[in-house]
Formats: structure tokens, sequence, C-alpha cells
């Protein structure tokens, strides 16, 4: 039996895995489909600390991977299909039939975020002005117009954000009424530099000569009237579908399926020894850095407890 399983290999298990093999515990990491995680899609992450050059997303999510290897972690390529949380000991089935039994489990399986369907969106995605963080990607658009889709809490904190940085932001919206919070809803509303589009969605994503984002296609809702929002990047802020499914009924999910954490703890679950990490548990932050201390909190709870 092993002592400590990590499913999923961003930079949440990684950063659980460097901390559990430093500990001798020889954890083994389920990489999944998408082996270093949401980070590698995206050229430039100028916002890991001790990175003041940037440093590519493959390479940060690479060199982590490296380092829980160093230590002794194994790295098995495979994706769960079903879990089995009852007993003591914690059953992981993967594809081609690979089984583990592990005392401990940390679920890292992330989040994929949710996109519009625009024409091009998916051709500029990561690098070339779609983004779904202006956290993340705001500062590479300083003085510029941009675009924000989206009618949520998050939507609205993304376009305030970046209304601080940007010379305009669009705020594209389906509808007339904000879901977001009353005072996020009057804080864009009252904002000189967010401009509303409501009643709008977003038809195509336009390209300049290399095949950046020079602006949207907007359409309105009722009147099918069409227009271009002259933009440099465009913001998608609709939600993320959090990466789940396999663990509906063993552990207590919340009603958009992220993984509930219980007892004031930011990583224990409803089961005794499966924790959890990063954004399939974090609708707030979802960030690189708060993702990977998650991780490590997984990983010291356990070893502490031992
Ligand atoms: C385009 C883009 C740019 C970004 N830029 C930045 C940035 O500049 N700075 C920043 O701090 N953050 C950035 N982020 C956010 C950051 O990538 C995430 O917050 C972080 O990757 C979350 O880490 P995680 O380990 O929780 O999940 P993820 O990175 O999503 O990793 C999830 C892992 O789980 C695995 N998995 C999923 N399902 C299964 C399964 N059934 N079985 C086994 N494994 C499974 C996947 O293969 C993957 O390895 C960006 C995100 C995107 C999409």
């Amino acid at each position: 039996m092993e002592e400590i399983v990590i499913i999923g290999s961003g930079c949440a298990g990684l950063s659980a895995a460097i901390y559990a093999a430093r500990a001798g515990l020889n954890p083994v990491v389920i990489e999944g489909s998408q082996p270093g995680g949401q980070i590698i899609t995206t050229t430039e992450v100028e916002n890991f600390p001790s990175w003041p050059d940037g440093i590519a997303g493959f390479d940060l999510t690479w060199n982590m991977r490296k380092q829980a290897e160093k230590f002794g972690t194994k790295i098995v390529g495979a994706s769960v299909e079903k879990v089995d949380f009852s007993g003591e000991s914690k059953k992981i089935f993967c594809e081609g039939d690979i089984v583990f039994e592990a005392k401990h489990v940390i679920i890292a399986t992330g989040a994929a975020p949710r996109m519009t369907g625009a024409k091009n969106e998916n051709d500029m995605y990561g690098g070339k002005g779609v983004s779904t963080c202006a956290t993340c990607d705001g500062a590479f658009f300083r003085n510029m117009p941009v675009c924000v889709v989206g009618g949520g809490d998050t939507a609205c904190e993304e376009a305030t954000f970046l209304s601080r940085l940007c010379s305009e932001v669009y705020l594209v919206h389906r509808r007339r009424e904000f879901r977001a919070s009353k005072i996020m809803d009057e804080r864009v509303r009252s904002n000189p530099k967010i401009k509303l589009q409501l009643d709008s969605v977003i038809d195509e994503v336009l390209p300049d000569e290399n095949g950046r984002c020079r602006g949207v296609k907007v359409r309105d809702v009722k009147t099918g009237e069409e227009k271009t929002i002259d933009c440099k990047a465009l913001f998608l802020a609709i939600g993320h579908i959090p990466n789940t499914g396999v663990f509906k009924g063993q552990v207590e999910l919340d009603s958009e399926g992220f993984v509930k954490t219980l007892g004031g703890s930011m990583v224990k679950t409803s089961v005794k020894n499966v924790l959890v990490a990063g954004d399939c548990a974090d609708r707030l932050y979802r960030q690189a850095i708060t993702a990977s201390a998650m991780g490590v909190m997984a990983a010291l709870t356990i070893i502490n407890d031992l």
C-alpha cells in the first residue's frame, strides 16, 4: 500500500509531492491528461515569486516535476477513472487497469475555464490575447483597451482590476442585469473606464496579421445589431468547471462541483485522510502560487499527522 497518492500533476500536486518526497514518503503522482497542469498553456508567467524575468509556464512545472522526482516521487502517466474512499485503504482505479491503494490521497485535479465558443477564441488562448485570468495577464496590456466577458462577481472584479491598468475596459454581458453582488455592480457602473456592452455576446475574436487579438465582434442579442470593439485582449470571466467528476459521491462537493473543505481547514475534505489542494477546491484565488501553497498545506497536514 502507498503512503500517499496525489491525483494531478499541476502546481498543487507537484508541490505536495516535493514536500511528501522530502519527508521520505515516496509519493505517487498520477499525472492525468495534462502533465504539468493548466499553467503549461501559457507562454509567460511573470508573477510566480523568484522569477524576476518571468518563466514559461511549461518550464515552471517541469522544474517542479524534476524537483519532486529528485527526492523520490514516482510519476504515473494515467488518468483516474474511479475511486473508492469508503475504507481505511483508499482505492484509486486508473485507465489501463492500474489500481493503487493508499493510506492518504491528495486530490489536485484543477479546474478548466469555461470558454464562450466565439470564433478564433481557442486559437488566441494562452498568449495571443485571449485569457481567463486578469491577475495573471492584465499587466501585459497596460494602457491598452481590453474586453471582459461575463456578468457575475468574477467578471466585475476582473473588469475593476483591469481598469487600474488598461486604457479602457469593455464589459460584455449577455443580459441587462449583472448576477454580481450589489456592491460590485455599483462599482463597475460608476467606473468611468469601464464601458458596458449589455444584452450582448461575442461572436468572434478578430486576429491581427500576427494572429494576436485586435478586437472582438459583438452582437446585440435583442436587436441582432453587430459591431466591432477594438481591443488587445479578451478576458473570459464566465466561470470554471472543476475536474472532480470522478469524486462525486466519494467526497463532499459544492453545487458547482468544487471539493468542499471542512473543519476550518483549507485542505481537509469530508473524508479522513483524503485532502484537497489547488483550483479544484479554490474558486477565489486560482493562482499557481496559491495552488502550490495548498499542495504544501495538504502534504504537511499528512506529514504532521503521521
Ligand atoms: C492560460 C492560463 C494562464 C495562466 N497564467 C497564470 C499566471 O501567469 N500566474 C499564475 O499564478 N497562474 C496562472 N494561471 C492559473 C494557474 O495555471 C492555476 O491556478 C494552476 O495551474 C492551478 O494548479 P492546480 O494544480 O490546482 O491545477 P491544474 O494546473 O489545473 O492541474 C490539474 C492536474 O490534474 C490532472 N487531472 C485532472 N483530472 C485528472 C484525473 N481524473 N486523473 C488524474 N489527473 C487528473 C491534470 O492532468 C493536471 O495535471 C493561468 C491559467 C491559465 C489557464
